[in-house]
């Protein structure tokens, strides 16, 4: 178990790194995805690595003059990298337009690095508007036929279905993760869970189903030992919250439980149709999400994110809810007011931490989360 979860920590630490290997193995293309939206399974079916962008750990420095110090460091780092032509292994950069940071950062790639073909393509974003289905299988198809152009080659529905199959069960491999992790069964700390998911983003699949099977055949199942805090985390869109954040958590006497954040289960929750049309399958995927794991960056009417969580933390069993926040990211910012609101009025607590690219001053941030955890036990003993 432990040699599985150090190889997914490996390829979780640097995945441009695993990309380049990859490529030098079997000679096939990589392509680069923008979170959150946009499926990899086009490109797999394409034959090439779909290999979602992550932010670094590198202090920005040549990025620095091409953003603004306000945009959130997914995008100061994104741009940091493309200058320090970290980007050079990749084929195409694959690029959705789901916050207004987003876009400037693609223009700056663009006009920065012009030699890299990027895909262009804006999925509709209020996904119960009457015309959401046509225009995001118009979207779909149009990517289809830009990764036709891109390798030269037709790309069969066949293929595409079968690597909606292989998504699929790499999804549910980790939803049972999930799971047995709810139900007290097994123990994986919010690092390592954030290990398991943020290399499946980067992994060629059928490694890391293969791994994910072992994983599961492997973990120790004797369950949660003492009396920790169950605690549930919300929120950090598009990139992966620092490690050492989740491991204060733990440390202060927390159990994360459970998570809505996009390198966690947000990123796994829901599959696509294997039979039918592959378009419209991916397009339903597409549409119904917000039903399943709301995103502030889509509109859909009625779309309480806060809802959703009271839920699904009451699912879980958390004592308490942890919000992790990005600096500067808007979509998030906009939704947050309304949590805290629905949080405090049923009594629950949480605590809302805001993070950094840069260097965070974690001893600060104990006091506060040492201070949760308490009001968390004795909440739940009272
Ligand atoms: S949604 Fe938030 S984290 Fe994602 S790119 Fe926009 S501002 Fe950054």
């Amino acid at each position: 178990m432990d040699g599985i979860l150090q190889q997914f920590a490996r390829v979780a630490a640097d995945p441009l790194t695993y990309a380049r290997d990859w490529k030098a193995r079997t000679g096939r293309r990589v392509i680069g995805l923008f979170p959150m939206h946009f499926p990899g399974e086009l490109a797999h079916a394409a034959g090439a690595l779909p290999v979602i962008l992550q932010q670094d750990d590198v202090p920005i420095t040549v990025g620095q003059s091409q953003v603004f110090s306000f945009y959130c460091g997914y995008n100061r780092s994104i741009i940091d990298q493309a200058l320090r032509g970290e980007f050079a292994v990749l084929d195409a950069i694959l690029f959705g337009d789901h916050c207004v940071q987003l876009l400037g950062t693609a223009d700056v790639i663009r006009a920065e690095v012009p030699g890299l073909p990027i895909l262009f393509n804006q999925l509709c974003s209020v996904l119960d508007a009457d015309w959401a289905m046509t225009q995001t299988q118009g979207t779909f198809t149009q990517l289809w036929r830009e990764l036709e152009a891109l390798t030269g080659a037709p790309l069969p529905p066949d293929a595409v279905r079968d690597s909606i199959r292989a998504f699929n069960r790499n999804r549910a491999l980790i939803r049972q993760l999930y799971d047995l992790r709810r139900a007290g069964k097994v123990v994986l700390t919010g690092r390592q869970m954030q290990m398991v998911v943020k290399s499946s983003m980067v992994m060629d699949k059928a490694e890391h189903t293969t791994l994910l099977e072992q994983l599961l055949a492997t973990i120790d199942q004797s369950g949660v030992r003492g009396n920790p805090v169950r605690v549930f985390l919300s929120g950090h869109l598009c990139h992966a919250p620092r490690p050492e954040v989740l491991d204060l958590v733990e440390d202060c006497g927390g159990l994360v439980v459970d998570d809505d954040l996009y390198h966690g289960f947000r990123f796994i929750h829901a599959d696509v149709a294997e039979t039918g049309d592959p378009v419209e399958a991916l397009s339903h995927w597409y549409i119904d999400r917000n039903h399943k794991v709301p995103c502030p960056t889509r509109a859909i009417k009625g779309m309480d994110w806060e809802d959703y969580l009271l839920k699904a933390v009451d699912r879980s069993g958390a004592q308490g809810l942890v919000v992790l926040m990005a600096k500067f990211c808007e979509p998030h910012m906009y939704f947050y007011p309304e949590i805290k609101e629905a949080f405090d009025r049923h009594g629950i607590p949480h605590l809302l931490i805001e993070t950094e690219h840069e260097e965070m001053p974690l001893e600060a941030l104990k006091t506060r989360v040492e201070t949760f955890i308490e009001i968390a036990r004795r909440k739940a003993a009272a």
